[in-house]
């Protein structure tokens, strides 16, 4: 239709491509394909050696090849459960074997499948019982004794989408490759691009498209091909980029000098009930040398489940509030938010300072109340959840911001928390840990501190994966701990957060509990639907021992704090990840009696599925399960979908390319430090590249 029309830039639509009308445009989209250049960068999955016709005998199951024969026979058969297919048998000089259609037309194959005409073809072969066979083959005809020669060639084998065959795809991408790939130019410095041996970006599409003949095609799909490489390293390079100004740019603006007096911190520290940790002593250091340098910090603060963020962060606020300025926490869920709050006011009573507690709870007058409160400053610590992050919310001068974000918050919350200030410093804290390879994507414009090591004297929690089979040996188990006068949790995973049947699944979990317990235990149910005051009061009265087995779904997960606790029991486990596992079982393990964590899978979960929990059986090390899991969902499962967008790339995987994205920061960050894209002309269409491809995403027009 428009195939004669020729784009003058890759951002057109791909109706500019012959062979794609509309209807194929639609099917395209369905795999994000739009403009010229999404399927430019629409990646070959692997290459087919295509190269030498494959004599017959030498067709090796499970290998994709070219072949080429004489029909011996062909006809169609009944299969044994009444359906019928069609059978071609070709040979060589070599030998014989056997083509097979399921879905065909009859009087076409008939017509066109003649004995002694000659094939050639390629596809999968697959052995079937002592047979070799290759299931809807591709097969051209032709005459003479010499094959068409324009098939012999490495092929590239791409990801289809319903109603495009791999034929079509190839022909999309290589067309696209031929006519457009030089209009694609990355602006990538030149000595950046000459140390990393990339080729140009241009060429470097063409090839992973159109392979030469003269290929390695052992590497030809990996990230160890040049062309590939290129692509990967441009990507990389980018985000890295980006994250580089984002820190600088925080870092050249004027931020506030705190001086340590120790007029709170001090008092505090010998409050504690504890020694700090060395690794708490640690992170406290970076910490102060930050909130003490005249620029703002940007830090992220990671430890594991109980390593103690929590006292951590209280003396950075204590630091803030020394120095005459105000302090807020934002947490992802009310339920944490309280809990932040309930410990931070009870320090900070004790100081004869004031907390105050912001949610969506929070009633109409309290909040008219709390905001004349904290404009004057007679707040000290403002605990909440993004209500904080309300315009109207105004603190007289707030001196740290501290994130609790659980993968809930990103860039974006970070800038507002930022602006309720001048520049102030700005502390996020993840509970889970992140394996490197994350949090160089997603927080690589933050510094790193982590805390890693547990207070001493815990003892480590016995974790044991069941089948849901053992359910007597599991409850009188639970009981055992209960007669001990010890407290427990029994977990659910969430069916859906805004759907009813979660909260009648969990109901009905609690009923089948209490039946099969008897006795007199007391069993109460905690759930996201609950009123935060309802899910407050459970929680006090579990404190106080009031309940002995708190049967709830995930809102458990965060932070919740109960020493007395020992028994976590978690149903249907195979369908939680791992990192929220590892999560949950923190919750026991607070105080200094034996705690012990039971991952139950239904009967119906696969040996995959049991071995994904043996993860979190063998492991307490947060950091090693959380590679796991992002092993095993994706960076996308594992950040949720808030974050993702950070982790989301076209050609890089960060898992498999972590050393390419090292290079790719380290000269980023260097190229940064000396260069001024901002202002210096030689960088114009380096800048412009990067506002396209990251601009919105790290709010880059906010740092410039
Ligand atoms: P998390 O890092 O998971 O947020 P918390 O800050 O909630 O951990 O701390 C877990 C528990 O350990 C809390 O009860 C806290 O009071 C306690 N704790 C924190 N630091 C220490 C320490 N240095 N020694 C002993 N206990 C500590
Ligand atoms: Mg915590």
């Amino acid at each position: 239709m428009s195939g004669n029309r020729v784009a003058s830039t890759v951002h057109a639509p791909l109706t500019y491509i012959t062979g794609i009308g509309e209807r194929v445009c639609a099917k395209l989209a369905k795999l994000g394909l739009h403009t010229i250049e999404d399927i430019l960068y629409h990646l070959p999955l692997r290459y087919e050696d295509h190269r030498h016709i494959v004599s017959i005998s030498q067709l090796r199951p499970g290998e994709s090849a070219l072949f080429c024969g004489r029909i011996v026979s062909s006809g169609e058969v009944g299969s044994r459960r009444g359906r019928t297919i069609y059978e071609v048998i070709i040979a060589d000089d070599s030998g014989r074997i056997m083509l097979k259609w399921f879905h065909y037309r009859r009087d076409w194959m008939e017509k066109n499948y003649r004995s002694g005409l000659q094939v050639l073809g390629t596809g999968e072969v697959k052995q079937f019982g002592g047979r070799r066979e290759i299931i809807h083959p591709e097969i051209e005809f032709f005459c003479g004794s010499e094959p068409p020669a324009r098939q012999l060639a490495i092929v590239p084998v791409y990801p289809l989408t319903e109603g495009v065959s791999q034929r079509q795809m190839r022909k999309f991408c290589q067309t696209a490759a031929q006519l457009y790939s030089r209009l694609v130019v990355s602006h990538l410095p030149d000595e950046i691009a000459a140390r990393q041996q990339l080729m140009a970006l241009n060429e470097a599409l063409l090839r992973v498209h159109c392979p030469p003949d003269d290929s390695d095609i052992t590497i030809l799909a990996t990230n160890r091909d040049p062309a590939r490489r290129t692509l990967i390293f441009d990507e990389l390079f980018y985000l890295q980029l980006g994250l580089a100004l984002r820190r600088k740019g925080v870092a050249l603006q004027q931020g506030t000098a705190f001086a340590v007096n120790h007029v709170y911190t001090r008092p505090l520290v010998k409050m504690l009930p504890f020694q700090l940790t060395a690794a708490q002593k640690r992170v406290l250091t970076e910490i102060k040398t930050d909130m003490m340098a005249p620029r703002p910090m940007n830090r992220l603060l990671q430890g594991d489940v109980g390593s103690g963020k929590t006292i951590v962060a209280l003396l950075a606020a204590l630091i803030a509030i020394e120095n005459h300025a105000q302090a807020a926490v934002v947490a992802p869920t009310e339920i944490l938010a309280e809990q932040h709050f309930a410990q931070f006011e009870m320090w900070l009573q004790r100081l004869g300072l004031r907390a105050a507690l912001l949610t969506g709870s929070t009633t109409t007058a309290e909040r008219t109340q709390m905001l004349v409160a904290l404009a004057d400053g007679e707040i000290h610590l403002l605990v909440g959840t993004h209500a904080v992050l309300q315009d109207d919310v105004q603190f007289k001068r707030l001196g740290l911001g501290i994130i609790d974000e659980q993968h809930r918050f990103g860039v974006q919350q970070r800038n507002a928390l930022r602006k309720k200030g001048d520049n102030p410093d700005i502390l996020v804290m993840t509970a889970t840990p992140i394996p490197r390879t994350l949090s160089l994507t997603v927080y690589g414009d933050l510094a790193l501190s982590v805390i890693d090591e547990l207070p001493a004297g815990r003892s480590p929690i016995k974790t044991r994966v069941i089948d849901n089979r053992k359910r007597p040996e599991l409850i009188k188990f639970i009981r055992r701990e209960l007669d001990r006068g010890r407290q427990g949790y029994a977990v659910y995973p969430l069916v859906e957060e805004s759907d009813k049947s979660d909260l009648t699944a969990a109901s009905a979990a609690l009923e089948t509990l209490r039946a099969e317990l008897g006795g007199s235990y007391r069993l109460e149910l905690l759930h996201g639907r609950m009123a935060s005051r309802e899910k407050e009061a459970i929680m006090q009265r579990f404190k106080a021992h009031d309940i002995d087995l708190l049967v709830a779904t995930t809102v458990v997960e965060v932070g919740i704090d109960v020493p007395n606790a020992t028994l976590m029991v978690i149903e249907h486990a195979e369908r939680f990840g791992l990192a929220q596992l590892h999560q949950l079982r923190g919750r026991v393990g607070r105080g200094s009696a034996q705690s012990f964590c039971i991952l139950v899978h239904s009967e119906q979960c696969g040996r995959d599925g049991r071995q994904r929990l043996q993860v979190i059986e063998n492991s307490s090390d947060g950091f090693v399960i959380a590679e796991a899991d992002l092993r095993q969902r994706g960076p996308g499962e594992f950040l949720g979908t808030r974050q993702a967008g950070m982790a989301t790339f076209r050609v890089a995987d960060i898992l498999r390319d972590a050393h390419l994205l090292e290079q790719a920061r380290k000269e980023a960050f260097a190229f940064i430090d000396q260069a001024d894209i901002f202002h210096d002309a030689a960088y114009t269409e380096l800048r412009h590249a990067l506002m396209v491809r990251w601009g919105q995403r790290l709010e880059l027009a906010s740092v410039g």
